[in-house]
């Protein structure tokens, strides 16, 4: 039996982003394709809160955030680490063959600002890695807050990870002063995986100019180069694309405004529902992320049993990440996601929880 996911990415891909997904291919150094690349651009820039070039990689998030690292470290990498996805990085990093350096809090903490001052005050880094909302236990930063600090290292580029916020949570790059910004397909987006999107700094571009090791498919500069074209370096995935397309006209339609007062109404909407039956928020209080809610397990409910309950009843929820299996889950309400919709998962979960 099919089930719609309420875990945190992939996500529910509504049937008119899979419709647009069909549409027949184009060839991607002719004049439709373009057209279509510039034309995304305009929306892009607005989620972003950029000016700069949004560039399209065929790859999941993780591709850009290896690419971005090899096109800006030259001397060493400081990671900001407080979750699975973060304390990744750090590894990605030195798999890379880069100096690296953690600054880490406990999961579920928020990446305190005054740390990483300190931190970079010692020297010697000219990179900085950092997760706006860690998706593992569902913890945002505060992102401002974090962009302040960066702002007084000016040769420390900042690469800021908003693959579970972005288009869901206001995002200011140009007025925090960020260098690399990027996203991927699957989450608030609600578009199949495979797609990811960087909005570059000229800063950015012109250290990845320097940096001999950056490689070819995740070459910012090759990016830039065609870019400038209105094309990507290599045949980009069109059909998501296309279904790239279809949503940022669902945005618009919607308005960005509406788009965030919606994500944060049925984050509400969720975490009120825990809390009424006893489970407790994971993260921080005041760091719970908006496009999803990490509950602790107190009621001490077999999460892989609710799990297998709620699948017959058509949905699947997460039950936990990492080292958090089974004393957390997570639930999202990323994407085209309504109060109907939501109320629809919480009778079901209500009924599976027993
Ligand atoms: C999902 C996620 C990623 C990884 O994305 P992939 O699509 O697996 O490459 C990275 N960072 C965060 C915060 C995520 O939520």
């Amino acid at each position: 039996m099919p089930y719609k996911l309420f875990i945190p990415g992939p996500v529910a891909v509504s049937d008119q982003t899979l419709r647009a997904m069909t549409r027949p291919l184009i060839g991607h150094r002719g004049s439709e394709f373009i057209a279509l690349y510039r034309s995304l651009q305009p929306g892009l820039q607005a989620l972003f809160g950029t000016a700069d070039p949004v560039y399209l990689s065929t790859s999941s998030a993780w591709g850009l955030m290896e690419g971005s690292l090899r096109n800006v470290v030259r001397r060493k990498v400081l990671c900001c680490m407080n979750g699975a996805f973060s304390d990744k990085w750090l590894e990605v990093a030195r798999r890379c063959g880069l100096e690296a350096a953690g600054l880490s809090f406990e999961w579920g903490r928020p990446v305190d600002p005054a740390a990483l001052r300190a931190e970079l005050a010692r020297g010697g880094y000219d990179a900085v890695t950092l997760i706006h909302n860690e998706t593992s236990c569902g913890c945002q930063s505060d992102l401002p807050a974090l962009a302040a600090v960066l702002r007084d290292f000016p040769d420390v580029i900042s690469i800021v990870d908003t693959v579970s916020s972005f288009s869901a949570v206001p995002i200011a790059k140009d007025a925090l002063g960020l260098d690399i910004v990027l996203t991927g397909s699957q989450k608030a987006l609600a578009l199949p995986p495979g797609l990811s999107l960087a909005a570059v700094s000229p800063r950015a571009l012109a250290r990845a100019a320097t940096s001999p090791a950056r490689g070819y498919y995740f070459d910012l500069v090759e990016f830039q180069k065609n870019h400038e074209g209105g094309m990507t370096p290599s045949t980009p995935v069109i059909p998501l694309i296309y279904a790239l397309e279809s949503k940022l006209q669902d945005i618009a339609a919607e308005g960005i405004p509406a788009r965030f007062a919606r994500h944060r109404r049925l984050n509400h909407l969720v975490r009120d529902w825990a809390l009424a039956r006893g489970f407790r928020l994971f993260p921080q209080e005041g760091f719970g992320s908006v496009t999803l809610n990490c509950f602790a397990n107190t009621l001490g409910v077999d999460l892989p049993a609710v799990n297998q309950r709620l699948k017959q009843r058509g949905f699947l929820i997460d039950g936990g990440y990492g080292k958090l299996k089974g004393t957390t889950f997570r639930i999202s309400n990323m994407g085209d996601e309504t109060e109907a919709t939501l109320a629809e998962l919480l009778a079901a979960l209500d009924a599976s929880l027993g």
